[in-house]
């Protein structure tokens, strides 16, 4: 996704802050932590809003960021029962955070019975 005016440059320097490269806006954790066998720890991050499915892994509270597909399209890959759990407890801590509730309605379309 990019706008006109927003050259590669710029949007690196955003993430590189931990920001939404189109938007700027600092992106919060949208996942718990992952501790895979072959590489660094790291979770998961996205933009805050509602028309933006940006996201990333950040390695640390401080970064680095590394920018990945639509966070959606990650939730679906992800459909293990541990995942869907914690993004139900997620959705019912965050209730009313921007972007909450298209993430539980997502949940609710993808995941329609409880496990
Ligand atoms: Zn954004």
């Amino acid at each position: 996704m990019k706008r006109r005016g927003q050259s590669d440059e710029v949007q690196a320097a955003r993430l590189a802050e931990g920001c939404c490269p189109v938007h700027g806006i600092f992106m919060p954790q949208i996942d718990g932590w992952y501790y895979p066998e072959d590489g660094a720890n790291y979770t998961l991050v996205g933009c805050p809003r509602k028309d933006c499915e940006e996201a990333a892994r950040a390695f640390s509270w401080d970064g680095p960021w590394e920018r990945i597909g639509p966070h959606y399209t990650l939730i679906a890959e992800a459909s293990t029962q541990r995942f869907r759990r914690s993004m139900r407890q997620y959705v019912a801590e965050h209730a009313g955070d921007p972007g909450v509730d298209e993430m539980a309605a997502f949940i609710a379309k993808r995941w329609p019975k409880r496990d």
